[in-house]
């Protein structure tokens, strides 16, 4: 649906107190709608949003996330409401719609606002989009990295003056909630299993990945070495002319981005792609160069292109880009070993990308699971591995994948899961380490049973790091 639906008059339930809830509260509010705010919560937080809130006459209940008010004629969710929660399965029996903010931004301005130039995947997401926003600025464009991140997207569709382009972050939550959204161009970085529990299923988890590929006028980009992406482009509805591009790692074939001689080259937006390619940066203006980022930086790229950008612009936006912290970050070196906080690493798929940029490794593991198996994982890095340091609830998942898979490599089972273990490990882990050697923390797991998040787990990580790197002093 494009054009701007009248809200005004509509009774619209929102669920959840959190950013996004707030945001689209607040936006439908403006255009008149009489909106409710549901939320399980009712400590200081809720009531401190519910007051603000009624200031612009949102009524909000707290303490309650399963009743769906009477009269409701939308529900808005927010990210981390599972599917199958109350509130919507009442709406559904009350042939109630419920959508996501992401679709409400969409048909806030749909294709009459700002292009969306989208990315989804299971690991790299944000750091793509972050990457696709400092082209487009290198181009001169107005912009921003919106969706999963940053500013809530329905204040940057409304956002006056208007955007000229957005580089937009869907999660397969979002994209599960946003049937009406037609990107300009899409990416789908890669397809592991992760999220399960939500979607039900991994033929689920894909087909919402596949969304984003909706209605795309340009480019559908996917990952050549992931035939799971190029398949969710082939089962694509998508505007006649639009073309499907592949990024490689290798050098590119036709209608591909990929990599010769240690630099990036386009032989998709070019005029003569059966005879020419056009050099777009070097490998090393990728920050950091491991092979998983520079796939990022392709498909960054491949959109930018995509979107008519110039080369050169990809190239200046490409070294103006700083990675958000806990990505594969280098902390410090200490006795001749290098120091990586990779605490986003919170699934396998991830941890298999930073591993596989490193040799040899010292590997600091360990979490909560999610219901991961670490087989393939620990099979695919045995040769790299100098030892492993494991913390965390499920660090005996990968204690008996390293027994079966990597029997000789030496392992640190510290039987602890209280915060101070950080420390502890990365003490173990020097002790392991030697001159040369990586040591990487990218756990493979999620970090709740530690820490408060990721951010808290890598801040931990870095501390102890430091600690040490004053006493070699
Ligand atoms: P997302 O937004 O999808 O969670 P991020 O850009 O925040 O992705 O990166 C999360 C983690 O995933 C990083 O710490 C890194 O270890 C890993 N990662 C990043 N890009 C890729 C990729 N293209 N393939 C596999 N793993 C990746």
């Amino acid at each position: 649906m494009t054009g701007t639906p009248s809200f005004a008059g509509r009774r619209v339930t929102v669920a959840g107190l959190g950013v996004s809830g707030v945001s689209a509260a607040r936006a439908l509010a403006g255009l008149g709608a009489l909106v409710t705010v549901v939320d399980a919560g009712e400590g200081e937080r809720q009531r401190a949003r519910a007051a603000e809130l009624a200031a612009d006459g949102i009524e909000v209940r707290p303490g309650d996330g399963d009743t769906l008010p009477a009269g409701t004629d939308l529900v808005v969710t927010s990210p981390g409401w599972l599917p199958d929660s109350p509130l919507f399965a009442a709406a559904a029996a009350a042939g109630v719609e419920v959508v996501g903010d992401v679709e409400i931004a969409w048909r806030l301005r749909g294709e009459n606002g700002p292009p969306w130039l989208a990315v989804t995947g299971t690991n790299g997401k944000t750091t793509t989009v972050r990457m696709l926003a400092a082209i487009l600025t290198a181009a001169g464009l107005r912009t921003a990295a919106v969706g999963n991140i940053g500013t809530p997207i329905i204040d940057t569709v409304l956002a006056d003056p208007p955007y000229d382009v957005l580089a937009v972050e869907l999660s397969s939550y979002q994209l599960h909630w946003a049937p009406s959204v037609r990107p300009h161009s899409a990416a789908v970085l890669n397809l592991a299993p992760d999220h399960l529990d939500w979607h039900g299923s991994m033929a689920a988890y894909a087909a919402d990945k596949g969304r984003v590929y909706q209605g795309n006028r340009v480019a559908c980009v996917y990952n050549a070495a992931d035939p799971a992406t190029e398949a969710l482009v082939r089962e694509a509805d998508v505007v006649e002319g639009c073309r499907a591009v592949g990024f490689t790692l290798g050098p590119p074939g036709l209608s591909e981005l990929g990599v010769v001689d240690g630099i990036l080259v386009d032989r998709a937006f070019v005029p003569d792609r059966r005879h020419t390619a056009q050099e777009l940066a070097e490998v090393s203006d990728v920050r950091p160069p491991a092979p998983h980022n520079i796939a990022n930086a392709l498909a960054a790229a491949a959109l930018a292109r995509a979107y008519g950008v110039e080369p050169r612009a990809v190239r200046d936006g490409l070294r103006a880009f700083r990675p958000d912290a806990h990505r594969i970050a280098h902390v410090a070196d200490v006795a001749g070993g290098a120091y990586v906080d990779d605490s986003k690493a919170t699934n396998t798929h991830a941890a298999q990308a930073s591993l596989s940029a490193y040799e040899p490794v010292v590997w600091i593991a360990g979490g909560l699971a999610k219901g991961a198996t670490f087989d393939e994982l620990v099979a695919g890095a045995a040769g790299r591995l100098r030892g492993a340091v494991l913390i965390g609830a499920d660090r005996h998942l990968i204690a008996a994948a390293l027994a079966r898979h990597a029997p000789d490599v030496p392992v640190v089972d510290l039987d602890r899961t209280d915060t101070g273990a950080m420390a502890a490990a990365v003490r173990e882990a020097s002790r392991l380490a030697r001159e040369g050697d990586t040591v990487l923390m990218a756990p493979a797991c999620a970090s709740m049973d530690m820490f408060t998040n990721y951010t808290e787990r890598g801040d931990a990580f870095a501390a102890a790091v430091r600690d040490l790197a004053r006493e070699e002093q």
